[in-house]
């Protein structure tokens, strides 16, 4: 491709479009504060046309313009690359007498301009944007004085970029810690190793639902799982193997309860699962497609591939017996499923 940043480009360009870049202003729409500067630019400089213009890798690109019905055009043809260059204002009293300039299309356009001078915007780290600056349709000279002004405008548009990167950079810094914290809020109700509810949250969830039954003519159910023989499992695979264990009974889980269902990691290789609107026999079912699950999905990655299986115990959910009376009744229904042979389900 044609280089078109004629003639000479900055000695810093690559280091002053990233610096360009950070403060995300190309593009942006217009914004008062920046239409204001560049008005009170115009009324200094008694100038009809007034811009606030960043030189960009292969065009300048206006945020506030007045006088001209444009908000860009290409670098090559643009005055303020020249301004960038240059320490101070860089003023051109006449465009047309100037060879780098007559043949530019603001020059050569049925009502010409004429005269420039632009301030260049200069970051805290040196690097020079784009300008202030203002035209006018007849050649011009500017007061030292009024030079100074314009300098000084140029300061303040620097400034309102600035003001802008922290801005921009206090919104990211909340919107990561709005993140960090509903990240916290799920790890803090999530079992890691599983994703399932963890106890905490279960009971909350498990008293809210006693709450709920005492004004209820519907029943609940709470089963409460155990793996068999699960310390062989660690024993004979490995910790790591037990743990991949415990994450495919969570995911059977998953498949086989309701969506309305809730189902936690209790604790080591126990799972408790509350199942609201839900009738014993019903329950039932569920458990039995549970053990199904397990036998039709053995845990793969190792040989023989390991057929889990838990023992489990039900209850209906009784508003008026305090929780660990349930749960108590709940664990001697499971250690009888132990007993009893294991892979089975027994009703309290
Ligand atoms: P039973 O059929 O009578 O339940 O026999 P069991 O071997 O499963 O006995 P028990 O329930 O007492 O064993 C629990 C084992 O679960 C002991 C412990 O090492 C293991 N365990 C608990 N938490 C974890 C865990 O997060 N990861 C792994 N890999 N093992 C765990
Ligand atoms: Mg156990
Ligand atoms: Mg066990």
């Amino acid at each position: 491709m044609a280089d078109t940043r004629s003639p000479d480009v900055p000695g810093d360009e690559a280091e002053r479009l990233q610096a360009l870049r950070r403060y995300g202003i190309l593009d942006t729409p217009m914004e008062p504060a920046y239409d204001e500067l560049a008005d009170i630019a115009g009324h200094v400089c008694e100038a009809p046309v007034a811009l606030i213009s960043f030189v960009d890798q292969d065009r300048q690109w206006f945020k506030a313009v007045l006088g001209l019905p444009l908000r860009e055009t290409p670098r090559s043809e643009s005055v303020c690359h020249y301004a960038l260059q240059h320490s101070g204002v860089f003023v051109v009293p006449d465009l047309e007498q100037d060879a780098r300039f007559a043949h530019f299309g603001i020059v050569t356009q049925e009502n010409p301009l004429r005269f420039y001078a632009g301030a260049p915007l200069i970051t805290p780290d040196g690097h020079a944007l784009g300008t202030l600056c203002v035209l006018d349709y007849r050649p011009r000279v500017l007061s030292e004085r009024v030079l100074g002004l314009l300098s000084a405008l140029a300061c303040q548009v620097v400034r309102l970029l600035e003001l802008k990167r922290a801005n921009d950079l206090q919104g990211r810094m909340l919107a990561d810690l709005e993140a960090a914290r509903q990240q916290m809020a799920v790890l803090a109700h999530t079992d890691a190793l599983t994703g399932l509810a963890n106890r905490r949250s279960f009971t909350e969830r498990l008293r809210q639902e006693l709450a709920l039954l005492q004004r209820s003519s519907e029943p609940a159910c709470l089963l409460m799982m155990d793996i068999d023989h699960f310390k062989r499992v660690n024993d004979m695979h490995g910790h790591h193997v037990g743990d991949q264990a415990l994450q495919l009974l969570a995911t059977l889980c998953r498949d086989v309860f309701r969506a309305a269902d809730v189902v936690s990691r209790w604790g080591g290789e126990e799972f408790l699962a509350l199942l609201p609107a839900t009738r014993v026999d019903q329950a039932q079912v569920v458990a039995q497609r549970l053990h199904a699950a397990l036998a039709a999905h053995p845990l793969s990655g190792i040989e023989p591939p390991l057929v889990l299986a838990v023992s489990m115990g039900l209850i209906l959910l009784d508003p008026l017996r305090p929780l660990d009376v349930t749960l108590r009744l709940l664990d001697s229904a499971l250690y009888t499923a132990k007993r009893e042979g294991r892979g089975r389900t027994v009703v309290v």
